[in-house]
């Protein structure tokens, strides 16, 4: 599918409320928020023609609530996918594609890298019910035709990875998954709505944690997952019956930031830039990951994906001749970029890829994935550009 122009999709973004079908008789201009857990309804007949998704309407917060269709709808539109559906995070979304997908015996191809606790779902948590899980390095071409002549049934890929930025080719991994039978999920945490609509290349299931940069204040916790009708049948009824519903507070908070997503996502991709390249050759940075570096593996698959921004997420990995870990830069740095391992904020933050989302990788492992003690993940935020890259050099000054 050709992708929206980018003007209508902050038009998306920002509009006001909006009834599907455009006939209100209450027309805020601010959304608002509506927590009741349950609804009266006229009688019984209603309830089933409400529940069975027959009739419009609202019975059970569980199911279904105004918050919700309105944030849901949003992103479906700027997906162009058939079906979306909010729930509580990210990691939600995950188990829900998962649960609603899978059966006992199936396997499931992963592109690693992936989010620790994506991996951890499938190769614990769904190997207890006999899930299979096959594990070949994203960007190898190989590898992947390989593990789909297997016939899993799902495969699972982000668009830009963790910690690496590295970038996998969608739209040739989906390609390879069609002709195999697979479903092809795309994590498009990392890159936001804004930047990719990764159904447009050929995925068939999109998850988001939106906890991150879309809700972009750290203050909710919700999931989106979006997709083909094709593949879509059992998944409402698992985030209803496995309780992985979303909050209305929380799509209301996020459907608030997602108004300011555009600016936001705008200055932070230009200021990571900025510290990308005022970073490069500093004597005690060895090297930086990032997508918009024209020295990046990926950086014509970046460009191509999303149309000349590059995200905001970077790694740095400070010169071992000159640090032996990360910890005297981050008490340099944490007065004006905290340590606190999340993504997406205003503000800039740093994560420690080896303390807290690759802890449970043992030292061969995480070196085998390029990361060590010395390895700093950046969320690049919405500062004066001038002032962050003033930060940096001042942390990384001995
Ligand atoms: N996917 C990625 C790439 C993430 O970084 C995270 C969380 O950090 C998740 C999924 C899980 O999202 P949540 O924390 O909203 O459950």
């Amino acid at each position: 599918m050709e992708p929206l122009p980018y003007s209508e999709l902050v038009r998306l973004c920002i509009q006001a409320p909006q009834e599907e079908n455009g006939e209100s008789i209450r027309r805020p201009q601010s959304e608002p928020i509506e927590l009741t857990g349950v609804w009266q309804i006229d009688d019984p007949k209603s309830a089933d023609g409400i529940l069975s998704g027959a009739e419009p309407g609202y019975v059970y917060r569980r199911d279904g609530h105004p918050n919700a269709t309105s944030l849901g709808g949003i992103l479906r539109r700027i997906h162009q996918a058939d079906e979306a559906i909010l729930t509580a995070q990210g990691m939600s979304a995950l188990a829900a594609a998962a649960l609603a997908i899978l059966s006992p015996g199936d396997s499931v191809v992963i592109g690693q890298p992936v989010y620790g606790k994506s991996t951890y779902l499938f190769a614990t948590e769904m190997a207890r019910w006999n899930i299979r899980v096959l594990q070949v390095p994203a960007n190898d071409e190989a590898a992947w035709i390989k593990a789909l002549s297997e016939g899993p049934k799902l495969a699972l890929i982000e668009t830009i990875t963790n910690p690496r930025m590295s970038v996998p080719d969608i739209a040739w991994i989906a390609k390879h998954c069609r002709s195999a039978g697979t479903v092809l999920m795309v994590d498009n945490t990392f890159a936001t709505p804004l930047l990719c609509q990764p159904l447009n290349l050929g995925a068939d299931l999109v998850m988001e944690s939106l906890t991150k940069l879309v809700c972009g204040h750290s203050d909710a916790m919700l999931g989106l997952l979006c997709g083909r009708k094709e593949v879509w049948s059992r998944i409402a009824s698992v985030v209803s019956t496995f309780g992985l519903a979303s909050s209305p507070l929380d799509c209301w908070l996020t459907r608030r930031g997602l108004a300011t997503l555009p600016v936001r996502l705008d200055v932070a991709c230009k200021n990571a830039q900025h510290l990308a390249e005022g970073l490069s050759n500093h004597p005690s940075i060895q090297s930086i990951d990032y997508p918009g570096l024209t020295s990046h593996p990926h950086h014509e698959i970046a460009r191509r994906q999303f149309q000349g921004r590059f995200g905001n997420m970077m790694t740095i990995h400070l010169s071992e001749h000159l640090f032996n870990d990360a910890t005297s830069f981050i008490r340099k740095i944490r007065a004006s970029v905290p340590f606190c391992p999340s993504l997406g904020e205003n503000q800039t933050t740093l994560s420690h890829p080896a303390s807290t989302s690759h802890r449970a990788f043992s030292p061969a492992e995480l070196s085998s994935m390029g990361i060590s003690q010395r390895t700093l993940r950046i969320s690049v935020g919405i500062e004066d550009t001038d002032w962050l890259l003033t930060q940096f050099l001042n942390a990384l000054h001995r």
